[in-house]
C-alpha cells in the first residue's frame, strides 16, 4: 500500500467542492463524551474514527480496524455533544482506528473548531501527507512510535510500516506543533534496553514529550510489565516531560 493514500486510493485532502463531502457519511465508530487522559491537561471529548490498515498485535480496538459504516446515531451524538459540552470541554480529540483515513475528517474538525474547541489528533503516523495538510487545524498530536524501526513490520503486520512514521515524525518536528510521542510497551515485543535507546533516539531528534504506555492484555487487566527505575531515570533525563501510563 502507498502510505500517503487511503486503502481506497482516494486523495483525502485535495480541493473539496461544496457539498462533496457530507459529515453524515463519516465512519464514527464511537465517542467518549468526557476524558481527562486522551490529551494530557485538557478536558476532551474523544471521537473514534473507524478504519485502520494496520493489524498491531496488541490492538485494543480491533472493532475499529474495519471501515464498517456506522449507524447515524454516532453522527447525531457527535453534534449533540458538541453543542451540549461547548462550555464544559476544552477540546475534541480525533482518535481511532486511524483517524486520517476518514475523508470527512477536515469537515468534522472544522465543525468542532467553529464551535471553539481545540483539536487533538491521535495518529499512528500512517499518512504523513494528510497529516501535513491538516496541521494548521490541529492544536496537539499524540503520535504513536510503536517500536524500533527494525521491529515495526512484525508488530504492525504491514511491510515498510516504519517509513511513513518516520516521515510523519519529521513533518511534526518541522511544523512546531505541540505533540507527544508515545510507545505502548510490551517487553515480549520490545526489550526494555531497546525501549530506552528508542526514547533516547527520539530525544536526539528533538522529541521533548514522551510517554510509555504499559501494554495490558485487556483494558481492565494489569500491565504485562513494569519499567525499571534505571530505564525510567534514563528516559526522564533525556525528555522535558516523561511519564509512564
Ligand atoms: S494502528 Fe492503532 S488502531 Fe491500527 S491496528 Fe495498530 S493499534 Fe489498532
Amino acid at each position: 500500500m502507498t502510505p500517503d493514500r487511503t486503502p481506497w486510493g482516494t486523495e483525502l485532502f485535495g480541493p473539496v467542492l461544496p457539498g462533496a463531502i457530507d459529515t453524515r457519511d463519516a465512519f464514527i465508530g464511537g465517542i467518549v463524551p468526557f476524558s481527562t487522559v486522551d490529551w494530557p491537561g485538557q478536558l476532551a471529548m474523544v471521537v473514534f474514527m473507524a478504519g485502520c490498515p494496520w493489524r498491531c498485535h496488541y490492538c485494543h480496538n480491533p472493532h475499529l480496524q474495519t471501515r464498517v459504516r456506522p449507524h447515524m446515531g454516532n453522527w447525531r451524538r457527535f453534534h449533540a455533544l458538541l453543542h451540549a459540552r461547548r462550555s464544559l470541554l476544552d477540546a475534541v480529540v480525533f482518535s481511532g482506528g486511524e483517524p486520517l483515513v476518514e475523508p470527512a475528517l477536515p469537515q468534522l474538525i472544522g465543525q468542532a473548531r467553529d464551535m471553539g474547541f481545540k483539536i487533538g489528533l491521535h495518529t499512528a503516523g500512517i499518512y504523513p501527507r494528510q497529516l501535513t495538510a491538516m496541521q494548521n487545524h490541529i492544536d496537539w498530536i499524540g503520535l504513536d512510535i510503536k517500536t524500533t524501526p527494525q521491529r515495526y513490520d512484525a508488530l504492525t503486520g504491514r511491510r515498510d510500516s516504519w517509513v511513513p512514521v518516520a516521515s510523519s515524525l519529521a513533518r511534526i518536528l518541522d511544523s512546531g506543533i505541540d505533540f507527544e510521542c508515545r510507545t505502548t510497551w510490551d517487553p515480549m515485543w520490545l526489550p526494555e534496553a531497546e525501549l530506552v535507546v528508542l526514547g533516547e533516539t527520539l530525544a536526539n531528534l528533538g522529541v521533548r514529550h514522551y510517554a510509555v504506555q504499559r501494554c495490558r492484555p485487556a483494558p481492565d487487566q494489569p500491565p504485562t510489565a513494569t519499567l525499571s527505575q534505571t530505564a525510567h531515570d534514563r528516559l526522564s533525563a533525556c525528555m522535558t516531560h516523561f511519564e509512564v501510563r
